[in-house]
């Protein structure tokens, strides 16, 4: 909308513009393709698995990340001290600890305290599922032992060290940050 049309708009409305917030409020993030055009912006995470993190908010310890798989795969096994939403964009995946299958269009939360294994692809070219992740995942070895984890802080690290590598530059970090 031009700036005559969008006045005209609000005119017609009734609405004075009230373009402005409290003055301590974040900025808003906005993706136009959050599935990227640029597969530089996916940060491998291990063989035939890539993220792409849409929101790393260091004040409140979450992100926001795209996972995409394109051939069968095992995500480490992982525990959440937080919960996690989960929204299917492609494909498909499961739980090797659950009978349900998440199915494109679907939705799925992961309460604090669930220990899972992710397994991708079976049957599928190409899975993409939107997460929100909160706190930490905790990676687990084999027999349960503690293996790892990953917090918005290391995450915010990986984006910078592989933007940066990529040529896209750690900088772009940066607006993804809040
Ligand atoms: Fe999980």
């Amino acid at each position: 909308m031009t700036n005559a049309s969008e006045a005209a708009f609000k005119k017609k409305l009734g609405l004075q513009p009230l373009n402005f917030g409290p003055i301590d409020a974040a900025r808003e993030v906005v993706i136009p393709d959050a599935v990227p055009l640029d597969d530089r912006l996916w940060i491998p995470q291990e063989p035939n698995l890539w993220i792409r993190p849409l929101l790393l908010c260091a004040s409140r310890g979450y992100w926001v990340t795209l996972l995409r798989s394109k051939k069968a795969g095992i995500l480490s096994r992982h525990r959440h001290p937080q919960p996690v939403h989960g929204y299917v964009i492609k494909g498909t995946w499961r739980y090797l600890e659950h009978d349900w299958i998440a199915t494109e269009g679907g939705y799925v939360y992961e309460p604090p305290g669930e220990t899972h294994t992710l397994v991708m692809g079976d049957g599928v070219d190409e899975m993409i599922t939107l997460f929100q992740v909160n706190g930490a995942m905790i990676y687990l070895g084999p027999e349960g032992e503690l293996a790892g984890y990953d917090d918005v802080h290391t995450k915010i690290e990986q984006a910078r060290e592989h933007y940066e590598k990529v040529g896209i530059g750690a900088a772009y970090v940066d607006g993804i940050i809040r």
